[in-house]
């Protein structure tokens, strides 16, 4: 599904209608910092159409996907992690964990990571 999704916690973050604290913005791509961090630095950034997981993406919406990763280095840079080094994951579906069924990509850095975090 594209647009908007109101019953989407990620779409109520897009339009301001659920507080966030954001680090990065524009027509296509919202990225703000994680509630639940598992590493000093953790941010979330996601695209401003409701696009359900990686595995929603398609030749009308990949401009989305590659603003993300074309901005992922300059949003590590003001998080202040793009020198020391991070780890870029989106979760897909039940085996993958994902919770929140809005495509997001975790930025996680700020010490020396494992495997699992
Ligand atoms: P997933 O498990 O789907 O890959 O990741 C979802 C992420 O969204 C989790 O890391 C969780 O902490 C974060 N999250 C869930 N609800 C909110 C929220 O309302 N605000 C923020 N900032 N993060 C959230
Ligand atoms: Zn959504």
């Amino acid at each position: 599904m594209n647009g908007k999704n109101k019953d989407c916690i990620f779409c109520k973050i897009i339009a301001g209608e659920i507080p966030s604290e954001k680090i990065y913005e524009d027509d296509k791509i919202f990225a703000f910092y994680d509630i639940n961090p598992v590493a000093p630095v953790h941010v979330l950034i996601i695209p401003k159409i409701h696009i359900e997981s990686l595995n929603g993406v398609n030749p009308e919406n990949i401009g989305y996907v590659a603003r993300i990763l074309e901005k992922t280095p300059e949003i590590a840079k003001s998080a202040g992690i793009f020198e020391s080094g991070y780890r870029v994951v989106t979760n897909i579906g039940e085996d993958g964990r994902q919770s929140v069924l809005h495509l997001h990509f975790h930025v996680i850095g700020g010490r020396k990571l494992t495997w699992s975090f």
